[in-house]
Parts: structure tokens; C-alpha cells; sequence
């Protein structure tokens, strides 16, 4: 890690401590930690400077990315929340637009991105929310299912349809007319603050519609789910790693028949799978921020490959750290049953493990010989 990516993560690190446990069996993050992490811009690292951002490289943001999935899968989901909302921000909204949000994401404010609804998973094309103008503002009515941070959330970013075309729209989460109801029991990321949301009527001035709205519903989604994709992808890493620093040193501990366990082939072989699979999942994290570093026209299908890669390889090798810790690891509270049950739920969002898999298919149809 780069210098100043270190002292990032360090600081991470010292306000997270050693509490995911409990924030996952209390379902709650504590409103100060996630104070502490927007104002120092530890939320969205990527946003530049001059917004009060920490600048960092896709590479660097994707290995503090990582860095706080190794501690807390719940905290590391409100950080996608908050890139993917600053990344469309970025990519989507006009000079006036960045230097109104932008600044408010860096200082302790905290975001969600709402694209899913009921009838609108999978596909996103079936959304039907609606974002009507008026005069000088805009109104917001319909419904978005499981949108992450949003119990938490200062303003939300709703995505929907706006005439003929489509639009993104920034919304407070306190508006007149926003209803937003907490998700009980979550299988994974219990703390990451779940919640479906109601917007009745609900209106905005019409300059917080990113770029004036009216662009193709898939191309809006598909820019500000490639933030999202990229940080999941890096977030897995971070499981994997914690589930190999937690697997290797039970293996090297735990004796059974007279020796450690890492000492029997079938133990040794699980490991290698952990160790293989954190080498892939990075490696294919790695190749994507590199391409969006080189701002290269492939970067979208490199972040769905380094998504799906690394989110099936977090699955496999959380279960496998499970395998090599048994007992010890089959409980509430311990770091790998955690890490088994948020890695399950990286295969649903950002484009479930199916549809990467299409879209992966639709390139190779469109570019292989
Ligand atoms: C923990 C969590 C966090 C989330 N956070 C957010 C958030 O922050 N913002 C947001 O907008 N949404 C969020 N979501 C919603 C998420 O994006 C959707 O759950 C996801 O897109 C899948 O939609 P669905 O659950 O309706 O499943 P469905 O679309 O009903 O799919 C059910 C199953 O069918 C498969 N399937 C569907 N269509 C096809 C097809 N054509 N070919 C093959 N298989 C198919 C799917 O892959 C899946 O396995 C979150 C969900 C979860 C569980």
C-alpha cells in the first residue's frame, strides 16, 4: 500500500476497532463512527481534493476499499454507498452540482444510491418511479427496495424515469413526503442500515437532477453501478483476507491427532483454496482499477469481471475458512461466520452473479473471435 493509503487505513482501523461483531449482532452502526469516517473523507477517498476529497487513485481508493471489508462488511457497504454516490456526482452532474454535493460527502454527510424497487431487481429496465418536472422543481413518487445506508442516510440519490429518458436525482432524506422504513434481520451486512423507501410526491428543486436529467436509463445506471461494482469487488478482497489471516492461524494452533491441523493435506488443501482465491479476486481487482486509471473504453466489463470474480471467490472461500475452523468459527460474534454470511450477499447486489454472468457472455459473443 502507498504511503498515505497506510495512514488512511490506520485511521480506519482505529475507529472501527474491534467492535464488527457486535455492530453485526446489534444491526447498527454507531451514528459517530460513521460521522468520524464521512468528515475525514474516508467514505468516498476517491473524490478529489479540491472538494475536500483524499484523492486516491482507483487502486489505492480499492485497497482502503479492501482494507475496511477485512474489518467490517457493514461499514465497507455505507463506503459504497457513499462512492457510488459521489462517482455518479462526478461523472454525472454538472460544475455547479460538484461543488454543491461533492463538499457535503467529504465533510460527514452520508448517501445512498436507490435504483432497485419491487417489480425492478434484475432488471432495472422495469423501474417505475418517476421524476416529474415542474416549473422550477421536480417530483419524486415511487418505491426502492433494500437500498443500502439509507437508515443512515443525510441525502439520497434516486434514480428514475423522467419523461421519454431517465434521470438521477439528489434528494434529502428528511423531504416532506419521504418514508423510509428499516429492513429487520438482514442475512448479511446486518449494520449496513438496509431499508425500502416510499417517495409520495416528494419535491426538489430542479437543479439537484444530476446534469439536467434526460439521459437513457441504461447508461445512467450503468455509470453509477460501476462505482458500486468496483467497491464490492475490492470489498471481497478484504473478506478473503480476513478469512486467510483467520483460517491460517487456527491451522497453525489447533492440534488434532498429535499435530497442528494445518499439518493434514485435506486441512492444507482448504488453505491453498483461501490463499488462491484472495490472489485471483485481487489480481482481477487490480487489472479493473487499472483500467479505469487508464480510462479505457473496456473498464465497465473489466469491473463486472473483477465483481463477479471476486464476489464467487469470497463466497467459496469464506466457506472454506468455515470448513478449517469448524466449530470454532460456527457461531454468532466470530469473524468468519460473518464473513460467510456478508459474502453471500456480494452475489446479489451490483448485478447479481447471473446477470454479471450475461453481460460477461454478451462480450465474449461481441469480442472473441
Ligand atoms: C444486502 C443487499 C443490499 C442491497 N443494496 C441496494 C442498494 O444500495 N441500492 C439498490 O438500489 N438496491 C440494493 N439492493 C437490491 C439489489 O440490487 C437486488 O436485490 C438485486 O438487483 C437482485 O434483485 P432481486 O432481489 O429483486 O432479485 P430478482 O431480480 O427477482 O432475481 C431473483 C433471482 O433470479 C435471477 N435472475 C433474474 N433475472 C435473470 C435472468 N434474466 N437470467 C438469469 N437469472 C436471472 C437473479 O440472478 C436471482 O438469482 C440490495 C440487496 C441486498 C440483498
Amino acid at each position: 500500500m502507498a504511503d498515505d493509503v497506510t495512514a488512511l487505513a490506520a485511521r480506519v482501523s482505529e475507529v472501527v476497532g474491534d467492535r464488527a461483531d457486535a455492530w453485526d449482532r446489534s444491526g447498527e452502526l454507531p451514528g459517530p463512527v460513521l460521522r468520524e469516517l464521512a468528515s475525514g473523507g474516508l467514505l468516498c477517498p476517491q473524490v478529489p481534493s479540491r472538494y475536500g476529497g483524499r484523492g486516491l487513485d482507483s487502486r489505492e481508493g480499492g485497497e482502503l476499499t479492501a482494507h475496511v471489508g477485512s474489518l467490517c462488511s457493514s461499514v465497507r457497504s455505507v463506503m459504497t454507498s457513499q462512492q457510488m454516490v459521489a462517482g455518479s456526482v462526478e461523472r454525472l452532474g454538472n460544475e455547479d452540482q460538484r461543488d454543491r454535493y461533492l463538499p457535503l460527502l467529504t465533510c460527514g454527510r452520508i448517501a445512498a444510491a436507490a435504483f432497485s424497487e419491487p417489480g425492478a431487481g434484475s432488471d432495472l429496465s422495469a423501474m417505475a418511479t418517476t421524476i416529474r418536472a415542474e416549473g422550477d422543481t421536480v417530483v419524486v413518487d415511487g418505491r426502492k427496495s433494500w437500498i443500502t445506508t439509507s437508515a443512515y442516510a443525510d441525502v439520497l440519490l434516486v434514480f428514475g424515469r423522467f419523461g421519454d429518458a431517465a434521470a438521477a436525482v439528489v434528494v434529502p432524506a428528511d423531504a416532506p413526503g419521504v418514508t423510509v422504513e428499516r429492513i429487520s434481520d438482514p442475512l448479511g451486512c446486518r449494520a449496513a442500515g438496509h431499508a425500502d423507501i416510499t417517495f409520495d410526491g416528494v419535491r426538489v428543486s430542479a437543479d439537484a437532477v444530476l446534469g439536467g436529467g434526460g439521459l437513457p436509463l441504461p447508461f445512467l445506471v450503468t455509470a453509477a453501478l460501476a462505482h458500486g461494482r468496483m467497491s464490492v469487488a475490492w470489498g471481497c478482497v478484504g473478506i478473503l483476507r480476513a478469512c486467510l489471516s483467520e483460517a491460517t492461524r487456527h491451522a497453525r494452533t489447533r492440534e488434532q491427532f498429535g499435530v497442528p491441523i494445518a499439518r493434514h493435506q485435506l486441512v492444507a488443501r482448504h488453505l491453498a483454496e483461501i490463499y488462491t482465491a484472495e490472489q485471483i479476486a485481487t489480481r482481477a481487482c487490480e487489472h479493473a482499477s487499472g483500467r479505469w486509471e487508464a480510462g479505457s473504453p473496456d473498464m465497465v466489463t473489466a469491473t463486472v469481471l473483477a465483481k463477479h470474480v471476486s464476489a464467487t471467490h469470497a463466497v467459496s472461500g469464506a466457506s472454506a475458512a468455515l470448513q478449517v475452523l469448524a466449530s470454532a468459527g460456527a457461531r454468532d460474534g466470530h469473524t468468519v461466520a460473518r464473513a460467510h454470511r456478508d459474502a453471500r450477499m456480494m452475489e446479489i447486489i451490483e448485478g447479481s452473479s447471473e446477470m454479471c454472468t450475461l453481460l460477461l457472455a454478451d462480450h465474449a459473443l461481441a469480442t472473441a473471435d
